[in-house]
């Protein structure tokens, strides 16, 4: 049998034997369980390099996870995750990606590959090509097209939403939203916020090409005062929305704002939602139009503790 040569393709091709054997048994496949598909399938299509060990273990707090050669040296291999790690659609996440660089990078890094924490969520391309593979394939694994889009057809895009396909998938929110601005055609961005600075931020095709976003490595920038992350002691865990008018958020318009005040390091996750069309042609200037998807890099370089 030919084996699968790209992320999407190794990621579609064991979705479908995870839905063929769930079927089969009359079972849900979601959320799929990266731990047994891991163990099984490398068990049987690479017996000479099966993965026998899927853990927690120590790790530095600079790192998520970890593809490891076992120490034998008898050819077997281990995907890990740091321990400290509390949340399971992190945990869940990051066995994908190291999966992911199970299948297509073991041969090119034989010593293993260490994750850091922000690799593995900012797909940004100085990060290097096999991490945003990684990324690529634990995305369409978890999160198969066909199953997410029935998931959002017809459905208001709330926070709400998001949290369904985050316990669906059982994925963090934060990938959740990933996954629907890279298919979507609203114009709309992900704002990860870090005690009181933008971390980074990520907008849709759409709202990209009428020239919304924050280009990467640019100097810190404060979230704005007006909007809802940028609000002191709020409840964590708890959602909040807000109509903003032009001139709170980047681009000269009014803006839907969703977020949610989580757990760690006092970050915030926006959601904003701009209207369909850009109100001014001024935003919509092709020469400044970013790369595609694959390769932008429209982040901010700031580093205010953990990306998520
Ligand atoms: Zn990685």
């Amino acid at each position: 049998m030919k084996l699968p040569s790209t992320p999407q393709a190794w990621a579609i091709h064991l979705s479908r034997l995870v839905k063929i054997f769930h079927d089969a048994h009359g079972l849900d496949p979601f959320p799929i369980k990266v731990a047994p598909l891991a163990m099984e399938y490398s068990r049987h299509v690479f017996p000479d390099a099966p993965i026998t060990l899927v853990d927690g273990i120590d790790l530095s707090s600079r790192f998520d996870g970890m593809l490891m050669p076992s120490p034998r040296g008898d050819g077997e291999w281990g995907i890990v995750y740091n321990k400290a790690i509390r949340s399971p659609g992190r945990i869940n996440f990051t066995l994908a990606h190291e999966l992911g660089h199970y299948l297509l990078h073991r041969h090119i890094s034989p010593a293993g590959i260490q994750c850091s924490n922000r690799a593995m969520l900012d797909w940004r391309s100085e990060l290097g090509a096999i991490e945003a593979q990684a990324n690529t394939f634990a995305s369409f694994l978890l999160m198969p097209l066909d199953d997410f889009r029935c998931q959002i057809r017809g459905e208001d895009i709330s926070l709400d939403l998001m949290r369904h396909l985050s316990d669906r998938y059982e994925v963090s929110i934060t990938a959740a939203i990933l996954k629907w601005l890279g298919i979507t055609e609203r114009r709309a961005m992900l704002v990860i916020g870090s005690n009181g600075f933008i971390d980074w931020a990520r907008s849709s095709n759409r709202l990209m090409k009428s020239g919304v976003f924050y280009r990467a490595r640019q100097q810190t920038i404060p979230l704005p005062e007006q909007s809802l992350a940028a609000r002191q002691g709020s409840v964590v865990g708890a959602f909040a929305e807000a109509d903003h008018p032009r001139g709170v958020w980047l681009g000269d318009e009014d803006v839907r704002e969703m977020t949610i005040f989580s757990h760690s390091n006092e970050m915030t996750i926006s959601l904003l939602l701009y209207s369909n069309d850009a109100p001014d042609k001024r935003w919509a200037n092709e020469l400044d139009e970013p790369e595609e998807w694959d390769t932008y890099d429209q982040f901010v370089a700031g580093n205010h503790g953990s990306s998520r």
